[in-house]
């Protein structure tokens, strides 16, 4: 058996598989939100105990996905603004460890996507695959030559936050200025359009600007309204065309992969958009060929797929080889 699990700002899963690569269950937890570096790694062992039962000592290795940034070599989740409390590290193995003596496997959720998504297509040829989700944020995953791309620690082909914009008008929630995340996930799209009516970017008096009065846009409405011929939504989106269109283009370019697969709430709620407006803008910033762009075979189970298939496979970049305890 394998153990797989995929962690979450605000869920986490865990899911047993065979050594084939069968999902034979799947249970859904809640990610604690307080006291992180310590609730966190209990919430997951406790859900592993609960989904293998009777099965924990067939368990052979552990496969973890997780939001980063992340040190794999030791199991940690680094100050990830979106979890960790007071810049603390999270040891997210650290309950696993002390009560499963097996080989551990640790990945980005997305680069484990990226993983599972290959798989599911590699019989017919694919060597070269790309991984992107659009949703609150912007993440992606790279399998090059039938390699997956982790980086030092874990953290490669963190393509959300690629430069798209040299002045840096907006800042991302890493720190970093210009990031293609900082104008197009989710999270991001209604702290665009508030700056750019802010600085006289964007027609006033419109349904934009009085949902931004009331606090109540997100950027499903954003969508809404733009859909509706709201005029600030409009030239709000003719710019993030263009900003989609940069991003996808510069990873594109950058890894000559054969298939794109497109994921993430914002993509799949809005796919008719992005495949009349979005991928036509690409020619105009592309060097290569366009790759075979599909959605993800395994949806929102990519990452937790992708974990297992990583522990079956011992993928030696991503072994966990000084686990953090308490
Ligand atoms: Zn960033």
């Amino acid at each position: 058996m394998i153990l797989a699990a995929d962690v979450g700002a605000t869920n986490m899963r865990v899911g047993l598989f065979s050594e084939k690569g069968e999902l034979l269950r799947v249970k859904l937890g809640k990610t604690p939100q307080t006291q992180t570096h310590e609730t966190v790694p209990r919430a997951l062992l406790n859900l592993a105990k609960d989904v293998a039962g009777s099965e924990w000592s067939s368990i052979k290795s552990c496969g973890v996905a997780s939001i980063g940034p992340l040190d794999s070599k030791r199991g940690v989740i680094l100050k990830a603004p979106n979890i960790a409390e007071k810049g603390r590290d999270i040891p997210l193995l650290a309950g696993l460890t002390k009560e499963l003596d097996v080989d551990y496997y640790f990945l980005n959720d997305c680069n484990a996507a990226a993983y599972g998504e290959w798989w599911a297509v590699k019989e017919g040829g694919v060597k070269n695959l790309i991984y992107i989700t659009i949703s609150s944020g912007i993440g992606g995953g790279v399998v090059d030559n039938r390699h997956l791309i982790l980086g030092k620690q874990g953290n490669g082909a963190e393509i959300g936050h690629i430069v798209i914009d040299a002045t840096g008008y907006m800042d991302c929630g890493c720190g970093g200025l210009g990031h293609w995340e900082a104008y197009c996930s989710g999270a991001n799209i209604p702290r665009l359009a508030a700056k750019l009516l802010h600085d006289d970017r964007l027609e006033r008096g419109t349904g934009l600007e009085r949902s931004i009065e009331i606090g109540a846009l997100d950027a499903k409405q954003c969508f809404e309204l733009y859909y509706a011929g709201d005029p600030a939504a409009k030239r709000l989106f003719e710019f993030l065309k263009d900003c989609y269109a940069a991003g996808l283009t510069s990873v594109i370019n950058a890894f000559d992969a054969e298939v794109l697969v497109l994921g993430g709430a914002i993509y799949l709620r809005n796919e008719d958009f992005f495949n009349s407006e979005v991928i036509p803008r690409i020619d105009k910033f592309l060097l290569l060929d366009k790759p075979r762009i599909s959605k993800p075979v395994y949806g929102d189970l990519a990452p937790l797929y992708g974990a297992a298939l990583c522990a079956r496979d011992e993928i030696e970049g991503a072994r966990v080889t000084s686990p953090l305890s308490w």
